[in-house]
């Protein structure tokens, strides 16, 4: 045991044949001494001992003012006394002074090495576990001044810490968060924890932060986040991703969805292209019609492409005129299930139905942007149900305004996703969609359409199930159209 002890002990004798009986007892012990209370203070004062060991009867100072002098100045050192035969008054003082033990002469060496080993091994204890704290200080300091966001959840997924920046990213205070399930303060929490890459070690790059979105007080906040476990739970570190950074995103996302969706119709033009002039094979004329079909569709297509994008563009730009009109939605809506009814025909397996609420007031709007809305949903509804099924059309009044839903059977559309659907060039992942192609703009332009028209685009789905969007229009502002019967066109 190699520690550092005192012995003060006016008995010249004592001090002599007492360290040599340690030493042989305790290995590696270093043992100061002092022959008056005086000098141990002095040597107390330089020197952090493990323990220290006093007589009570000195001459001078003695033993229990001595206790005094070393509770003030070292509390943490144990110190144990050493009382004459008898001495119980002063043995008790010395307890009552704060001393660690006593022990009564004749030294019983047993007891007393035995209590010497658990003073040095209780201050050994006591300076680990400073050492302990004083790095946690250190860390929490350290936690108070990064920039990213760190929180603690314990295992039953409580905040059990919240630092400044966390605070300053999502504006929720610490009193706010501490103690509370991290699902109650953060909304969405649920469905975005368990996309968040944890990993079991701190490890530089050992996971790479996700970015998930989270809706606070109304804004939404795109965070790149990543965890790592420890005994006590989980502590997660993230950053705000600011506009720019976004943007960033969605510009990369824009060039590749771009790229990929330009790809294959233009793989298919140039195909069929070159198919057509080749000289080594003859083509019938039913041959060169087909070749010719998917040159015209995939061009229309490469064409669609770019007129989302364009229209994108000019409705961000501001430049979009919107013509303030009032819409016969029974009209519009028959005009448009019709057309999409012959747009689909060859889905045998697919059924557009329309039904319209008995009394309809005109809504305010501008019909050909409202048609160009409902045939990106019903376009949508169509595509997202591979397996077929009914695509209904309802338009129904609805507090101060009509609602317009388009109803689908359709593979659905998770939680999380929900919202990002109607980011620019946000497509769900086509491995999950069944490969449908498409820009991600469809939904962009309708919400961004409908906002313009005072009016909101939503929807509810059940992953697997289907998706209902609903567009939410108000009222024109003077008149009403007389009511009509109720039907199923
Ligand atoms: P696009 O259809 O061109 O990919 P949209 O903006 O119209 O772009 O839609 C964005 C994404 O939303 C689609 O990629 C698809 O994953 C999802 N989505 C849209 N409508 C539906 C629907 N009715 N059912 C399931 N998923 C849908």
């Amino acid at each position: 045991m190699s520690a550092r002890i005192l012995l003060v002990d006016d008995d010249a004798a004592l001090l002599d044949a007492l360290p040599e009986a340690l030493r042989l007892r305790m290995n590696g012990i270093q043992i100061d001494t002092s022959e008056t209370a005086i000098d141990a203070l002095e040597r107390i004062r330089e020197t952090d001992y493990d323990a220290i060991v006093s007589d009570i009867k000195m001459p001078g100072m003695d033993g229990l003012t001595l206790l005094r002098e070393i509770r003030e100045l070292r509390p943490a050192t144990p110190t144990l006394m050493i009382t004459g035969h008898g001495e119980r008054d002063l043995a008790v003082q010395a307890l009552r002074g704060g001393a660690y033990d006593f022990v009564q002469k004749p030294i019983d060496r047993d007891y007393f090495v035995a209590s010497l080993k658990r003073a040095i091994q209780l201050r050994r204890l006591d300076r680990e576990v400073e050492q302990q704290r004083l790095a946690l200080e250190r860390h929490a300091r350290v936690l108070e001044h990064v920039d990213d966001g760190v929180f603690l959840l314990d295992d039953a997924g409580v905040v059990q810490h919240w630092n400044p920046a966390a605070q300053a990213i999502t504006g929720i205070a610490p009193d706010r968060a501490l103690g509370r399930p991290a699902a109650e303060i953060l909304p969405g929490w649920e469905a975005v924890a368990p996309l968040i890459p944890i990993a079991t070690a701190p490890t530089p790059g050992s996971v790479e932060a996700k970015v998930v979105p989270l809706e606070l007080d109304g804004r939404e906040l795109w965070l790149s986040i990543s965890g790592v476990t420890f005994s006590d739970g989980v502590v997660y570190a993230f950053r705000s991703l600011t506009e720019e950074r976004a943007l960033e995103e969605l510009k990369g996302e824009f060039i590749a969805t771009v790229s990929h969706e330009l790809r294959t119709p233009l793989a298919a033009v140039y195909g069929s292209a070159q198919t057509l002039l080749r000289e080594d094979i003859d083509l019938d004329e039913a041959d060169k019609k087909r070749l010719l079909d998917v040159i015209a569709q995939e061009s229309e297509r490469l064409s669609r492409i770019a007129d989302d994008i364009l229209y994108a563009s000019n409705l961000d730009s501001g430049q979009f005129a919107l013509g303030e009109k009032r819409i016969d939605l029974r009209a519009l809506a028959q005009d448009v299930v019709e057309e999409m009814r012959a747009c689909f025909a060859a889905r045998q397996d697919i059924s557009i139905e329309l039904t319209i609420s008995a009394v309809l007031d005109p809504v305010a709007g501008d019909p050909d942007k409202l048609r160009q809305v409902l045939i990106n949903l019903i376009d949508n509804a169509v595509k997202y149900s591979p397996d077929g099924g009914r695509v209904e059309v309802a338009i129904e009044p609805r507090e101060g305004g009509v609602r317009i839903s388009v109803r689908d059977e359709g593979i659905g559309i998770a939680s999380l996703e929900q919202r990002r659907i109607f980011g620019k060039f946000y497509r769900v992942d086509p491995g999950l969609t069944r490969g449908v192609g498409g820009t991600g703009l469809g939904l962009y332009i309708c919400r961004e359409l409908v906002r313009r028209m005072e009016g909101r685009l939503s929807v509810s789905s059940d992953e697997g199930k289907g998706s209902t969007f609903s567009v939410d229009l108000p009222l024109a502002a003077a008149g009403t159209e007389a009511a009509a019967v109720a039907q199923t066109v």
